[in-house]
């Protein structure tokens, strides 16, 4: 995966204080590895990789990030802002109905997608109107009649014909444009606000179906035309888009079948090519399987990071970069002494980000780092923080005249017993020894982590 891929990378970053052209270019193949690996569109993975290269060489290091971590969050940010950055959802019409048209290939989840809308639109308190205008399936209008049923909802359908031979016995007559129009006076009388009209679609791009699909909008004139696109299709996905933006037009994308195994791709290409927003994404084949398509949550997915980009963010937010500074200065020698006061603030940041091992678990590498930290409980840290704060400003500075006399007050000034101070004076020597390695980056598996 990518986010195994990256790991590796970083080690040979870590310990670094600022990005190389070399660190650029080593990241830049993985990620263009991943991308490709994630279907992503060939065109669209060159000017995705060239784009973000050109940010790492202009970015300032930003003090609560390593250069691995700033190149993810640069890759990140790239990826949000191509899938959409904001998210956009339906611009309702002026005067209802708002008419809202499904376009796609079959199979893409279109008639699935209108019963999701429904019930995503009488959540927020509209009367939606399904329109069954795929008359090319046989037993299409059923389907949306089931799927109009479930969502509660109404179904405007024309009226079965009678069936000339067995092999049209479900085909339903009539003329889907003819349909469509006519749902929207049927809208308008029985004051439905959303109508939702459902399209045929064929196996492949289809002149004769493009047409139709064409003849509809012109009949019906949505307010948004959204394409359904079947995320596990992959590569094609770019065709089918640009296929339909010539064909019929669309405003926005719906990606569908999300719980499937796909790693997104189709999302970055079809965004990136068509340049239009995606607006929902559609995740398993019940009804609520649906939501607003958010650019951060699918740029991760593509990344495979999820847990990096939080740590991530955690960092910045709670970094504090002048402490963290000095800190490193006294941990290589160029700074006084690293004392307990030191100490306990690192401690004291770290901590803000969350649950020690947690913070841990969630860096790339750290499976044998994570055990260690998991036996430090965090109750702990505030008993550590007692005995410091029972310490002279001059004990805190130069642990090492901490002997068994200061060592008795300090127990009995803290609530706590002698063996407890020795603890924590053992373990902050062996700490600082730890950490002077990894500010001096001479320890191998380990990320700098801000304040570390
Ligand atoms: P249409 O031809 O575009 O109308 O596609 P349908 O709505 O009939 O869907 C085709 C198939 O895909 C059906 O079996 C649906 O149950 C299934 N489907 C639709 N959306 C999703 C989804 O988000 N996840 C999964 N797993 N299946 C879906
Ligand atoms: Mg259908």
């Amino acid at each position: 995966t990518l986010q195994d891929r990256l790991a590796a990378t970083f080690k040979s970053l870590r310990g670094k204080g600022r990005i190389t052209e070399a660190d650029i270019d080593e990241t830049a193949r993985e990620i263009r590895r991943a991308l490709l690996e994630a279907d992503v569109n060939l065109a669209v993975v060159k000017d995705f990789v060239a784009a973000v290269k050109e940010r790492a060489r202009g970015a300032e290091l930003h003090g609560a990030l390593n250069p691995a971590q700033q190149i993810v969050k640069i890759v990140n940010d790239e990826l949000v802002t191509i899938l959409g950055g904001e998210t956009r959802t339906i611009r309702y019409a002026k005067r209802p109905p708002t008419v809202i048209m499904l376009a796609g290939l079959q199979g893409a989840g279109k008639t699935t997608l209108a019963g999701k809308l429904a019930v995503w639109f009488k959540g927020q308190g509209h009367s939606p109107l399904l329109v069954a205008a795929d008359l090319q399936r046989p037993n299409a209008v059923n389907q949306l009649q089931v799927v109009g049923q479930r969502a509660g909802v109404h179904v405007f359908a024309p009226e079965p014909g009678n069936a000339s031979s067995n092999d049209d016995l479900d085909r339903p007559r009539g003329n889907p444009v003819e349909v469509a129009k006519n749902s929207i006076t049927e809208a308008e009388r029985r004051l439905y606000d959303v109508v939702i009209v459902d399209t045929a679609g064929r196996l492949g791009i289809d002149a004769e179906l493009m047409q139709q699909a064409a003849d509809i909008r012109d009949a019906v004139r949505p307010d948004e035309v959204l394409f359904v696109v079947d995320a596990m299709i992959g590569q094609d996905a770019v065709n089918t888009a640009n296929a339909f933006a010539e064909g019929v037009g669309f405003d926005g994308v719906v990606l569908t079948k999300l719980d499937g195994d796909a790693r997104g791709g189709a999302a970055l290409s079809i965004a990136r090519v068509t340049g239009k927003p995606i607006m929902f994404a559609s995740n398993g084949e019940g009804q609520r399987d649906f939501d607003v398509f958010h650019p951060d949550r699918m740029a991760s997915r593509i990344l495979g990071m999820g847990d990096m980009l939080t740590l991530i963010e955690q960092a910045e937010k709670t970094f504090d970069a002048e402490q963290s500074a000095k800190a490193a200065a006294k941990l290589t020698g160029q700074g006084g002494e690293f004392g307990l006061s030191d100490f306990l603030q690192q401690m004291q940041m770290v901590r803000k980000m969350g649950p020690l091992s947690k913070i841990f678990g969630m860096l790339p590498g750290m499976g044998d780092m994570k055990d260690q930290l998991n036996n430090i409980d965090e109750k702990e840290v505030d008993r550590l923080e007692a005995i410091i704060h029972s310490m002279t400003p001059a004990e805190r500075d130069s642990p090492k005249i901490i002997d068994g006399s200061r060592r008795a007050r300090i127990a009995k000034g803290s609530g706590t017993q002698v063996s407890e101070v020795n603890n924590l004076v053992d373990r902050f020597f062996e700490a600082r020894k730890m950490m002077t390695a990894m500010a001096s980056g001479k320890m191998p598996g380990m990320p700098g982590l801000p304040g570390m």
